[in-house]
């Protein structure tokens, strides 16, 4: 059986401990290759490794940078196929998803910020001295050191590489973590950076669960970044230890998006979006809309439609082409979800489609072994009061609640009523309402009449309880530098 390793220093690596924890494939419930148990030994000599490396890459010209980093696009690139089989085994998404979405995103990270890295700029301002003379005050920027990456198992190489691109882009050398749950693409980019050439220590990627290897990371004194994407509770548990550190924080968390629907919207164009932004990648995107408000002309009109345009997508092999919506990524996983659609049925909700795990598995995947995973039918629920717990709390799954409004205010209060301000979606042909509730609404990302475009300048992050500090776009590159101000009177 495969066993996955560290790499550290620009080596592959046995964790200290020499032991192993079981990777599964989520669609067939079975161990398919072993993950290294790291723990605080193998954190110590990826932060060694990667201070020894700083001072050289931090020195390194962007040009240079670019030049390393390119190759990666190009090696990934050329192994998009196989990188995305991985994917889909690894983490139970339909194969067609990692394959259009997922990989090339990894892609466009790298390429985005090797490029980014030649273009930004530092600020400067002349300034007239009272009295007459003149001053300048500029700022400058140096890479922050050592960097901690942090990421989820939902987007594996997409948010990964979207942590570490603008980090390396920025001179900083990295101590990354994957999810524990979906180690796999983490690891072949191991081989990838060796075959580009990428100088030893400026990556270093450590194994292992969150608690040994994510808390090491974070509590590590040279470390002085930390940029995480995972849960709002983890998010909290690293803002603990790292605040008293004066460490450099973003936290990527939780959501509970709206997506509120006005009778005006173009009904084709709604109706197909939001099957994707509900079910997409089983509904396990942070962006999807699980809370669905629909303008009470169109209710009927939309429940009947989304319905059965629900009902009618493929839950199945993530390897077949077809399949819509695949294996939710693990066992504990499947169990919470479950656990929220009993919840929902003893908060009054009724379940219009879906609510149970997949009645009949088809027979094998294509890699021959039965389909015993964890695989829930996407789930459509009404008659939720907008503030019961099914509401509020992130299910994270192939699960959304329908409820009808009147008014706009109405909307607004239901959409703003949750911890969470990831994202919102609105569908409106009204232009004044459309900027009007894109106002109100408490989302760091609002799409009007659309789900999940961004160009990658644009700053990314949430409000409230779904974190602090910006990634995406130059953001994330002056993220990974501090900055000194000097001022010199002329
Ligand atoms: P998680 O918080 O359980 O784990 C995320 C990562 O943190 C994993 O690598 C894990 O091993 C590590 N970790 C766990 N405990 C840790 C600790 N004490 N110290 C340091 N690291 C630790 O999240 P998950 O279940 O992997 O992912 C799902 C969550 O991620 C959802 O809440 C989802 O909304 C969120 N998410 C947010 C975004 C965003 O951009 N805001 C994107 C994707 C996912």
């Amino acid at each position: 059986m495969q066993k996955i390793q560290n790499y550290i220093g620009g080596e592959l690596a046995e964790p200290a401990s020499g032991d192993y924890l079981d990777n599964f494939e989520p669609a067939t419930g079975e161990v398919y290759s072993l993950i290294p148990d790291s723990d605080e030994r193998d954190v110590n000599a990826a932060a060694a490794a990667a201070k020894a490396a700083f001072p050289a890459w931090g020195a390194t010209p962007p040009e240079e940078r670019f030049e390393i980093l390119m190759r990666l696009v190009s090696l990934i690139e050329r192994d998009l196929e196989s990188l995305a089989v991985a994917e889909s085994v690894d983490n139970g998404k339909p194969v067609s998803l990692a394959r259009s979405i997922d990989i090339p995103r990894a892609i466009a990270n790298f390429r985005f910020y090797a490029t980014a890295a030649m273009h930004t700029a530092n600020e400067s301002y002349d300034t007239s001295l009272p009295g007459g003379g003149k001053a300048i005050n500029y700022t400058m920027r140096h890479p922050i050191g050592v960097a901690g990456c942090i990421s989820p198992w939902n987007l594996p190489l997409y948010l990964f590489t979207w942590k570490i691109a603008p980090a390396l882009a920025a001179g900083c050398t990295v101590v990354a973590k994957p999810s524990e749950v979906t180690p796999m693409t983490a690891s072949m980019l191991s081989e990838l950076c060796i075959e580009a050439g990428l100088p030893a220590g400026v990556l270093n990627i450590v194994h292992g669960t969150g608690p040994k290897v994510g808390f090491a990371i974070v509590a590590h004194k040279d470390i002085k970044a930390i940029s995480f994407t995972g849960g709002t509770k983890t998010g909290e548990e690293i803002a603990r230890t790292a605040a008293p550190m004066f460490k450099k924080l973003s936290l990527e968390l939780g959501g509970k998006n709206p997506n509120i629907i006005f009778a005006d919207c173009k009904y084709d164009d709604m109706l197909a979006t939001t099957v994707r932004s509900s079910f997409s990648n089983q509904g396990e995107i942070c962006l999807c809309g699980s809370r669905i408000f629909v303008e009470r002309p169109l209710y009927d009109r939309f429940k009947n439609d989304f319905v059965k345009r629900v009902a009618a997508l493929k839950v199945g092999d993530p390897a077949d082409p077809a399949t819509d919506v695949g294996a939710i990524v693990s066992k504990q996983h499947f169990d919470k979800i479950m656990s929220y659609i009993e919840l929902a049925k003893t908060e009054g909700g009724t379940i219009l489609t879906g609510g149970y795990a997949l009645s009949e598995p088809p027979a094998s995947t294509s890699g021959g072994g039965s389909l015993n995973g964890w695989f829930i039918e996407p789930t459509i629920i009404e008659g939720l009061k907008h503030d019961c717990r099914t509401n509020l709390e992130e299910i994270f799954g192939p699960v959304v609640t329908i409820m009808p409004f009147d008014t706009e205010e109405e909307a607004l209060s239901y959409a703003n009523c949750v911890r969470y301000g990831l994202s919102a979606t609105v569908w409106t042909e009204n232009l004044s309402r459309a900027h009007r509730v894109a106002a109100s609404l408490e989302s760091g990302i609002i799409w009007i009449n659309c789900w999940l475009l961004r160009d990658l300048r644009t700053p990314f992050g949430g409000v409230k309880d779904s974190g602090i500090g910006r990634e995406g776009g130059f953001e994330a590159i002056i993220f990974f530098t501090e900055e000194k101000n000097v001022c010199i009177k002329l």
